[in-house]
């Protein structure tokens, strides 16, 4: 594809993207400044060299205030890691550490999704790409309500188009239920590989839940064996 097709091509997806705004009645954003950087620094994983693509979904983000949840965080939580990434993992929402951080997953249950991916998928964090439902934090960790949900949606609707992962992980009842369009609980998709938009989802459980209850890591690991086998990896014996 020449320069000029690809750019053609960006163009095009970024229209898309904030047709699919307009659509659920979200008002298109501002067009950013071309001198004024955006409220939040860019993560890791975002920068200009990693191609404009992210890039530009972050500076649509801008200082977001299109939903109630604005008001109460600190900074918002784009995602990190691999823009290339073949496999992606989506949660739920920050919580206090990503918070302040502006990092998705780096508490108690980042550091087991870390040991998830690294000792157990044998991968290396940067690798992957790690997002959530929703960038904001909600009050007392309190779960999403379905009008932040629809608000923040196109945001992960276009990362995920943008990424193209080969596999996508929904982490808990919130990650699963969004990738797979259902409200069957976590309990019943879990270890069920569906599909969004044409990726393989693997439903399992959060790493929040496997901090209370470390006995259900046995079907977590399961799950992310089949994960191996979907990203077309050695699973260890
Ligand atoms: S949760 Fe999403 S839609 Fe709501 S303010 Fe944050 S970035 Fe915007």
């Amino acid at each position: 594809m020449s320069g000029e097709e690809e750019l053609v091509g960006q163009l095009l997806a970024h229209a898309r993207f904030l047709g699919s705004l307009s659509s659920i009645g979200v008002p298109p954003p501002a067009a950013p400044s071309a001198t004024a950087p955006s409220a939040e620094a860019a993560p890791a994983g975002t920068t200009a060299a990693d191609g404009p693509s992210l890039e530009t979904i972050r500076e649509t983000i801008g200082d977001c205030r299109r939903c109630k949840l604005a008001a109460g965080r600190k900074t918002i939580v784009f995602g990190q890691g691999n823009p290339r990434a073949e496999l992606m993992f989506v949660g739920e929402a920050p919580g206090a550490e990503e918070d302040e951080q502006g990092l998705a997953f780096v508490g108690r249950a980042g550091q087991l999704l870390t040991d998830i991916i690294e000792k157990g998928l044998r991968l290396k964090r940067a690798e992957v790409f790690i997002a959530n439902v929703l960038k904001c934090r909600p009050p007392q960790n309190r779960n999403p309500e379905p009008d932040e949900i629809v608000a923040c949606q196109p945001f992960l609707e276009e990362q995920i188009r943008v990424i193209r992962p080969k596999v996508l992980v929904g982490l808990g009842k919130f990650g699963a239920q969004w990738l797979l369009k259902t409200a069957e609980p976590i309990t019943r998709i879990r270890g069920r590989v569906g599909s969004y938009q044409g990726i393989h989802v693997m439903p399992t459980y959060h790493p929040a839940y496997l901090l209370r209850n470390p006995g259900a890591k046995k079907e977590v690991w399961e799950d992310m064996k089949v994960v191996l086998q979907l990203l077309g990896r050695r699973v260890p014996g």
